[in-house]
């Protein structure tokens, strides 16, 4: 059994859309075999390519395309703006059929490194802008809209270019702090999933290959996705893998297109084993009816599955939901059911972010009062589990 079930209809979105949820797979080590496999297939089958000439021109764009045979391709004179991909127009049937056979190659062109200071120090300038899962609450799609299918930037070389000066000017870590004890933590991933896009380039291997070779820095990458092609990628210790986890029913409902939790959690050890370190997000922290039975459910879960070594070097990182209104009105359009649960305006305050987009976040008293409990809950079921920040 591989763990997939056919598509539901396509006005009835849910986790189930990719995988069946009663019999986790844990990830079995691959060499290098499961981007033809049939869950990977069924995440990612490009069918059209819509490319920016110097992106198909370059090295990793023929790589990629090679791996493509007979796929139509269109060129672009941009990556931001194809108006027949991007956008909120058509439902969610149509989303998910653009992510999943629809690629962008592009050219990245501003290369900087944010300071973090949360998660990470640093945000390296990803390999990738898009998603080809489709989480309710994601925020990824905010500038091109809801379908925003997977983009990858060819100019790999540039991108490690960048980031190994910048690791170099650096210096090593003189101080210990939240994101590491001793590295300087760079996220490679904040715009896209670095494990879905291993599935149709090299561009996840090449910067863990990079921090193989940078001892004073570790990349670091949140994921929702098991690609067990990963295992095969040598990190030793350099690369940290975050394994996104929230209550199930709650992921049934809001990750749409993803793995199974159990997957996730499953497949710890694995990465583990193959030299990834291996953490938590413990995010987002969704509040509505018996939420606290449900996280000290997946808390004693945790706990009765991973073995010793991953509880040894664990640590999470906890992110409470934040939403935004236009986010909001486009899910009341495709899957109002997840809005029942995102959107609480009477435990949520609005705030008006920078970019001028309303974002809700629930009132500080409430978040406080969350943090605290599930902190409680923590301490009593996951004893092990460091808490990185709670946010
Ligand atoms: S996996 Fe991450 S990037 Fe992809 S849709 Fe979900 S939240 Fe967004």
């Amino acid at each position: 059994m591989d763990g997939v079930r056919a598509e539901p209809s396509d006005d009835e979105p849910g986790q189930g859309a990719l995988f069946d949820w009663a019999e986790p797979v844990p990830a079995a080590p691959s060499r290098g075999g499961f981007r033809g496999s049939a869950v990977a297939r069924r995440m990612l089958d490009v069918r059209e390519v819509y490319a920016e000439p110097a992106a198909l021109a370059s090295p990793r764009g023929r790589q990629i395309m090679a791996g493509l045979p007979g796929v139509r391709v269109t060129e672009v004179p941009s990556h931001w703006r194809i108006p027949s991909l991007h956008g909120n127009d058509g439902n969610v049937a149509r989303w998910t059929r653009i992510k999943t056979e629809t690629l962008v190659l592009g050219v990245k062109r501003t290369l900087e490194t944010r300071p973090n200071g949360r998660s990470a120090d640093w945000i390296a300038p990803g390999p990738s802008n898009g998603c080809a899962m489709a989480c309710a609450y994601c925020y990824v799609p905010r500038r091109k809209g809801y379908a925003n299918p997977i983009t990858l930037f060819t100019n790999i070389e540039a991108i490690v270019a960048h980031v190994r000066r910048h690791v170099r000017a650096q210096g090593p870590k003189s101080e210990p702090n939240q994101c590491d004890p001793e590295a300087w933590v760079y996220d490679i991933g904040e715009n896209g999933d670095c494990s879905v896009d291993a599935l149709v380039c090299d561009n996840t291997a090449d910067l863990v290959a990079t921090f193989r070779a940078l001892p004073t820095a570790k990349a670091s990458f949140a994921t929702k996705f098991v690609n067990p092609d990963l295992l095969e990628l040598d990190p030793r210790g350099r690369t940290r893998i975050r394994f996104s986890l929230m209550p199930p029913d709650d992921s049934r409902l809001l990750d749409i297109r993803t793995s199974p939790v159990a997957e996730r959690i499953a497949a710890a050890a694995d990465f583990l084993d193959a030299g990834y370190e291996v953490h938590f997000n413990l995010s987002p922290v969704v509040l509505r009816p018996d939420w606290q039975r449900d996280w000290a459910a997946l808390l004693t879960h945790l706990d009765d599955v991973l073995p010793p070594r991953v509880k040894r070097q664990a640590a999470a990182e906890v992110i409470m939901l934040t939403h935004n209104q236009a986010l909001h009105e486009v899910n009341l359009g495709w899957h109002p059911k997840a809005e029942d649960v995102l959107w609480q305006p009477q435990v949520q305050e609005a705030k008006r972010s920078r970019n001028g987009a309303l974002n809700v976040r629930y009132a500080v008293e409430i978040k406080q009062r969350a943090l605290a409990e599930l902190r409680t809950l923590l301490t009593a079921h996951t004893p092990w589990l460091r808490i990185r920040y709670a946010f």
